[in-house]
């Protein structure tokens, strides 16, 4: 059923039913970037039946609820940050971020992982690109913006990388798979870009200049601050998932992560 169909109430009352689960401890630490921006994922169902269905996935669901979800793995070494659902209906990352949640919780790893699985869960519950009337992409630099309030916790952990997954509908801007980066002012960005580029075979995006082709994208206003960042996109229509475009966007991830030897991945 569209999502159109039901009333708040509806969806407070399946989503309540869907989410409970026990009380049991988990290994990852969450908080609230934003408590304006909470919504059900479980009412979506494209991101809903491709989560795992475990306690795990629950959790952050029954915290998206109360706002953006900030989830943390680890602790000492480098800090990374993963983001994921600045476009609400781009939806393969956001999946890929919850399989990541799961499957890191068993794993040791070498530094601190933080991720935001869902930026605006309001956004993704009604498969919206916007937030509050924001392309959070493009408001990064606008401070009272969500993506500024991101911006602010990736300076106050002291985040030395960012990752912001995305997908890109066929025919449209990308409309490609591939993992956008810069050469100035932060030469790093290139470097990770090439790294999860040659990797996973999606295609390098470099552009010379952070923020020169538009302002506010998280990437750039990370790359300007001399936090190395990339932009990693996934093909698929915007809205719906593959599980092709999904593992795809896990990937991405994955060697993000190991670029930085958090995890050892692949070869
Ligand atoms: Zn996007």
């Amino acid at each position: 059923m569209p999502i159109s169909y039901f009333n708040t109430k509806t969806v407070k009352k399946i989503s309540e039913k869907i989410l409970n689960t026990s009380k049991k401890k988990l290994d990852f630490n969450i908080r609230h970037i934003s408590k304006e921006s909470g919504g059900y994922i479980s009412a979506n169902p494209a991101v809903f039946d491709n989560i795992p269905n475990t306690i795990s996935s629950k959790k952050v669901l029954r915290e998206a609820i109360k706002g953006t979800p900030l989830i943390k793995f680890g602790d000492g070494g480098v800090s990374v940050m993963i983001i994921s659902g600045i476009h609400g209906n781009e939806l393969p990352p956001q999946i890929a971020s919850l399989i990541l949640i799961n499957e890191l919780e068993n794993i040791p790893l070498n530094g601190t992982v933080y991720i935001i699985p869902f930026s605006a869960p309001k956004a993704t519950m009604y498969n919206s690109r916007w937030f509050d009337s924001d392309d959070l992409n493009r408001v990064a630099n606008i401070d009272g913006s969500l993506s500024n309030s991101i911006m602010k916790i990736i300076k106050e952990l002291k985040i030395i990388s960012v990752a912001d997954f995305h997908s890109t509908a066929p025919n449209s801007n990308p409309g490609k798979e591939g993992i956008f980066c810069t050469m100035k002012p932060s030469p790093e960005s290139y470097h990770i870009g090439k790294y999860i580029s040659n990797k996973t075979h999606s295609e390098i995006l470099s552009y010379d200049h952070a923020g020169s082709a538009y302002q506010g994208a998280i990437e750039d206003e990370c790359n300007i601050l001399n936090i190395p960042a990339v932009t990693c996109e996934v093909l698929c229509p915007n809205g719906s998932t593959t599980e092709e475009a999904y593992k795809k966007s896990l990937k991405q991830m994955k060697y993000f992560l190991s670029y930085f030897d958090i995890i050892s991945f692949g070869g």
